[in-house]
């Protein structure tokens, strides 16, 4: 029965023009507390979650949900195409808000309010200091480094000098291949003395050494 009474004790704080704070801590009640929402995102192949979890934040409630937002969003944010996107720029504005908290002086209890938890929220460790946060950047930058590896090492050298042949096709230099190229020419006499082979196409001459 004393949650009724609450909306009546709240206007009537709130009205008080001799109080230096314009917002109470959603969770403990506590002042001062800063408007702010902090944002997450969980991906999920295309598209994903967009959480929020709004204020006005005390220093540790909003400390607290800044860090478990932030860390839950590097680790599960990434995985979807418009997420992969959104995660960098959500956890930006996250640490934007997490200013605006971070400067407020220690929580006080406000006498009249009823608090939704015990106590201001433990902020708990610092987002880089969490397992989750690392993880999930961890893989990203594994799947990245293994994509760009894939297309700069398949594709880099493929019909350009130093890249191979197979039956006068351009291949891979990692696949099977017999020959590998050494010059392209316009003209088959301008070819290298060591040439072993040349190959007529897209116009030009390609000079081959056996490989
Ligand atoms: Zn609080």
């Amino acid at each position: 029965m004393s949650s009724p009474t609450e909306p009546g004790l709240e206007q009537a704080w709130q009205s008080d023009e001799g109080l230096p704070y314009d917002a109470v801590c959603r969770l403990c009640r506590c002042i001062p507390a800063a408007n702010v929402t902090f944002r997450g995102i969980r991906g999920m192949i295309l598209l994903g979650s967009f959480l929020r979890d709004d204020g006005p934040f005390c220093r540790d409630c909003g400390l607290a949900t800044f860090r478990r937002m932030t860390a839950n969003t590097l680790a599960f944010g990434w995985w979807g195409l418009i997420p992969f996107f959104v995660t960098p720029i959500t956890v930006l504005d996250n640490l934007v808000q997490r200013r605006k908290v971070a400067k407020l002086a220690a929580p006080q209890p406000m006498p009249g309010f009823v608090p939704h938890v015990p106590g201001p929220l433990n902020p708990g460790k610092p987002v880089m200091s969490r397992v989750r946060s690392w993880a999930g950047i961890v893989i990203v930058l594994a799947v990245l480094g293994g994509l760009i590896s894939l297309f700069t090492n398949a594709d880099s050298t493929l019909g350009k000098v130093g890249g191979c042949t197979n039956y006068n096709k351009f291949v891979s230099c990692n696949s099977t291949h017999d020959g590998k190229i050494i010059d392209i020419v316009e003209d088959r006499d301008q070819c290298p003395s060591q040439s072993d082979s040349l190959l007529l196409a897209r116009g030009l001459v390609y000079c081959l050494v056996d490989d």
